[in-house]
């Protein structure tokens, strides 16, 4: 990272500590929407005159501003902190198989959509492209208030690389040029992760595990992703690449996956798995098939015994990984909790029957993830926003607006 390179260590030390209690404070606001100054004084710890303070501190920065709160009972009035209106920014990125979302947020984590498109390319060069031109646009409009840019992928990504984008078959693709139209000097990172690593951090921190210190945190789209989040901290890996649960050889070993490998869960848990079982083609679109099916009311044992093996295959593989990570609660993304809800006894049975006996007596519970469609922008927000947050980062953003 390269914070006020003009400054000498100690400088730049002592300009980090200073901000050390603000970063507390956005920190506790993060986590709970809508808090009162004197809530928050609470938390931290620290008395009125001192957050009264803080907050005078922060206003001026342009980073927390105040609103009266509603008249509670005979207390003292107090406020309610939020994002300053001329305060930092972040951009959330969510890129999928057909289509690619922008949101903006500001240091209260909501994602607010300014900019989406569909897309066919055959290629993946155009549409990098016509995402960084809507990333460089929206920079240019924001200059002065965008810090951070974080991208969710549908496909594996290590390092800066997307090593597969198993939908579209495309491997081996430099994602740093999606930051290709914004200066250096501007000194925004592009942070890069998994669509379901990211919406699995956002259950964490703010959906169905939140307050949880151990979380699998499962989506079904096109197979089978999640994240380990541990104290609020997806386990990454070496490269980035860690979570990677439809590639366990939890499926059928008579059939080749994608990826490379045999015997993959991901073949056995989503819309493909259903079509197959049905005796269908497999589906152009896996998570439109399941939404399809599950609309179906009245449906043919055929259709049935298609959900039941699904969800089979899907609760068997979380009982292993119950076994494996000890979590305190699992949560299912995407299409999982519908094919779960279509087939609620098959998915229990296969759940319990996967656990070792000692953990039947109190399987940590499988909760339907709260966040839908938006896990991974939520997530890229979250990612983002600990970046610009730090005591660092809120050190910088004052740095530079005094430029
Ligand atoms: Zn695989």
């Amino acid at each position: 990272m390269r914070y006020f390179p003009a400054m000498a260590h100690d400088q730049r030390q002592a300009a980090n500590m200073r901000w050390l209690g603000a970063a507390q404070l956005v920190e506790v606001v993060r986590s709970e929407p809508g808090i009162t100054r004197a809530a928050a004084a609470q938390r931290l710890g620290i008395g009125s005159g001192g957050a009264t303070e803080l907050v005078a501190r922060m206003r001026q920065a342009l980073l927390l501003d105040e609103t009266p709160a509603p008249a509670q009972g005979r207390g003292r009035p107090t406020t309610v902190l939020g994002p300053h209106a001329r305060g930092p920014l972040v951009l959330a990125a969510d890129l999928r198989a057909t289509d690619w979302r922008l949101a903006l947020a500001g240091i209260d984590g909501v994602p607010k959509v300014v900019t989406q498109a569909d897309y066919a390319a055959e290629q993946l060069g155009p549409v990098l492209g016509q995402l960084a031109d809507a990333i460089g646009r929206i920079y240019r409009r924001n200059a002065k208030r965008l810090r951070a840019i974080a991208v969710a992928v549908a496909g594996t990504v290590s390092d800066a690389k997307l090593v597969q984008f198993t939908s579209r078959g495309w491997n081996d693709v430099d994602l740093s040029v999606l930051a290709a139209k914004i200066p250096d000097r501007a000194g925004i990172p592009l942070l890069l992760g998994n669509d379901a690593t990211l919406a699995g951090l956002a259950e964490a921190r703010s959906g169905a595990a939140r307050s949880a210190a151990t979380a699998l945190c499962l989506i079904v789209a096109q197979g089978i992703g999640g994240a380990l989040i541990v104290n609020g901290e997806p386990l990454n890996g070496a490269h980035g690449a860690a979570g990677e649960y439809g590639h366990i050889p939890f499926g059928d070993q008579a059939l080749d996956c994608p990826c490379g490998s045999r015997g993959c869960w991901d073949l056995t848990v989503d819309g493909r798995a259903l079509a197959r079982h049905r005796g269908d083609a497999p589906p152009e679109d896996p998570v439109a098939y399941v939404h399809d099916l599950n609309a179906h009311a009245g449906r043919d044992g055929a259709t049935r015994r298609a959900f039941e093996a699904v969800a089979t295959s899907l609760g068997r593989g979380v009982g292993g990984l119950v076994n494996l990570h000890d979590p305190e609660v699992v949560t299912l993304g995407g299409v999982a909790s519908l094919l779960r809800a279509n087939a609620a006894k098959a998915f229990d049975d296969a759940y319990r029957e996967g656990l070792m006996a000692f953990r039947k007596d109190a399987p940590p519970p499988v909760r339907d993830a709260q966040h839908g469609e938006d896990g991974p922008l939520h997530g890229a927000v979250a990612r983002a926003l600990d970046h610009i947050t730090s005591a660092a980062g809120l050190a910088d953003w004052v740095e530079r607006q005094r430029v």
